[in-house]
């Protein structure tokens, strides 16, 4: 039940004002900055809005107006901050048309031509883009980026004249925009400055500029105006996943609007650090892990490593105790970089090294590795999987070299003559490993990787560059024939399966070492040929005292 009457007051309130432009009705907003009716509202002028109705009502009594007065309790609108009461008001604004030119469809264009990590940012973004109300440029704030825009005080018409604009942007680039605020607007116009209506006064705008504009033409001020022009776009924003709304879009629409094209070639989003309950961090929860304390307790590396295996998709958590992946992954990576220096120690490249030609072929073969891990951490990198990267490099110390490579030298490396091709072929490689790893990790691990380069550099190789970060980055430059590749392949599945039988071994206390072994193999035909010749090898790779291959008609497959 109810009067049937609506009550739409299209000055005061988003959706009536809607409303009211559909239907026609008047935008009538007899209400000042200073919530006091003005002199619109007649007798009432002056008047606080939430103090004039009592004295409202009673003049409606006292000219026989009113039908009924009751109360009702509802909610309303209060400021978050200061809890008043909230009134809203239709007031003039600066706004910038996201349909104007058909630049709501160019900005869709331009994000679809970006690069979005994680790839659903590209949804996120151009489905707000498809939403999105024109953006309201303008504040009413004493003091920020002006809007510089002047008025004239008899008939109130925005005077759009450019030169005078263009005058005020050169006195903006030599000293900033603060005379905007100190400079009384005669100061600032040409003598005999006149409105078309003849009227020489003017007034200036008061509004400042929306701040999401100033960070979101930083592309405009920070790179194209100061780096240079080849800077733009750049290649990467980098924000949490809440600027799909701010910075990215905000940066979008200027740069779209101007040059036709998006600001960046990618976009990344991260979540956000977390304690390790998964709760935000609170000075008041005591949960705070603070960047500087683990930078102090671990070093800065061990943070950066941490950052990097994380999964910034998501929000991450952390504490002392998830530290504790990192500082070993860690660990490994820097013990690999120590046994490598040292087992180089007697080596100088310019004397010693053995061109890839006459490597010893099980030498060569972790070549092709080293350079497959190359490869595949410079990809990782470059589609800023970082956890990959990381993770590529870290079972290469492990397992290529630590379990496996490194052990099989042993014997090369200790017992053979100084000089010798096996014990420089050895070398030669585990140089090439060393310097590719360390310029590998250099982006995370960097104070590691670059005292450890300068390590490499005083005692081995004076030849290197000043320092780590002036690489390129490695690449492959021997070729390889694709049966050698395919022979080692094939070995190292077979030691899989050797490697198991002499834990067994090792397991019944028959043998110590895998070198007190000797491995006897048997092959169908075909694969007898292929392996024909590679005992010393596969001898090596198993790190065993010797391996006999034998036919064996009765088998036909491995
Ligand atoms: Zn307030
Ligand atoms: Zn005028």
């Amino acid at each position: 039940t109810g009067s049937g009457i609506v009550h739409i007051a299209p000055g005061h309130g988003e959706e009536d004002f809607y409303a009211g432009k559909k239907w026609n009705l008047a935008i009538f907003c007899p209400v000042n900055e200073e919530g006091k009716f003005t002199s619109q509202a007649k007798a009432f002028e002056g008047l606080k809005v939430f103090e004039a109705n009592d004295i409202i009502i009673e003049k409606l009594k006292t000219d026989n107006l009113l039908v009924s007065k009751s109360t009702i309790a509802h909610s309303y609108p209060h400021c978050w901050r200061c809890k008043n009461p909230v009134i809203f008001r239709a007031t003039h604004q600066w706004f910038l048309k996201v349909d104007f030119d058909n630049l709501r469809a160019k900005l869709i264009e331009a994000a679809d031509k970006v690069n979005w990590f994680p790839p659903n940012g590209k949804e996120r973004i151009t489905s707000m883009l498809n939403l999105r109300p024109d953006w309201c440029l303008s504040r009413q704030r004493y003091w920020g980026t002006p809007i510089m825009a002047f008025y004239c005080k008899k008939c109130n018409s925005l005077q759009k004249d450019y030169t005078i604009i263009k005058k005020w942007q050169e006195r903006v680039n030599l000293e900033g925009s603060d005379f905007w605020f100190s400079e009384p607007i005669e100061k600032l116009l040409p003598e005999n400055y006149k409105c078309e209506c003849g009227s020489k006064e003017f007034y200036k705008e008061k509004d400042i500029l929306d701040v999401w504009l100033d960070s979101g033409v930083s592309w405009y001020s920070v790179i194209k105006n100061k780096l240079g022009q080849e800077y733009y776009p750049v290649d990467v924003y980098l924000e949490g996943s809440d600027q799909h709304r701010g910075w990215f879009q905000t940066s979008l629409i200027p740069s779209v609007a101007l040059n036709k094209v998006p600001p960046y070639k990618n976009v990344i989003t991260h979540g956000f650090v977390l304690d390790e309950h998964g709760k935000a961090m609170h000075k008041s929860l005591g949960n705070v892990v603070s960047p500087q304390e683990v930078i102090d307790k671990y070093g800065a590396d061990i943070l950066r490593l941490w950052v990097a295996l994380s999964d910034y998709n998501d929000d991450v958590r952390i504490s002392g105790k998830l530290l504790e992946g990192p500082v070993d992954t860690y660990r490994k990576i820097r013990n690999t970089f120590r046994y490598l220096l040292g087992n180089l120690s007697d080596y100088k490249p310019s004397k010693n090294k053995i061109n890839a030609d006459k490597l010893l072929e099980f030498d060569l073969y972790m070549l092709t590795r080293l350079f497959k891990l190359s490869r595949e951490v410079s990809d990782f990198y470059g589609n800023f999987e970082y956890r990959s990267a990381m993770k590529a490099i870290n079972d290469f110390c492990i397992c290529d070299l630590s379990s496996f490579y490194l052990d099989a030298l042993k014997d090369r490396l200790y017992t053979m003559p100084l000089d010798s091709i096996e014990r420089r072929s050895a070398q030669s490689v585990l140089y090439e490993i060393l310097k590719s790893l360390l310029i590998m990790t250099s982006p995370v691990l960097s104070f590691t990787a670059e005292e450890a380069w300068q390590i490499f550099k005083k005692d081995i190789d004076p030849d290197l560059s000043q320092s780590v970060f002036l690489n390129d980055w490695p690449e492959f430059s021997v070729e390889v024939s694709p049966l050698l590749t395919e022979k080692w392949n094939k070995i190292m599945a077979i030691r899989e399966k050797v490697l198991k039988l002499l834990e067994d071994l090792r397991q019944k206390r028959e043998i110590g070492s895998s070198v007190e072994a000797e491995v006897f193999l048997k092959f169908p035909e075909k694969e007898f040929d292929f392996f024909k010749g590679s005992e010393s090898d596969m001898t090596l790779a198993f790190i065993v005292s010797d391996c006999h291959i034998e036919k064996d008609e009765n088998l036909n497959y491995m």
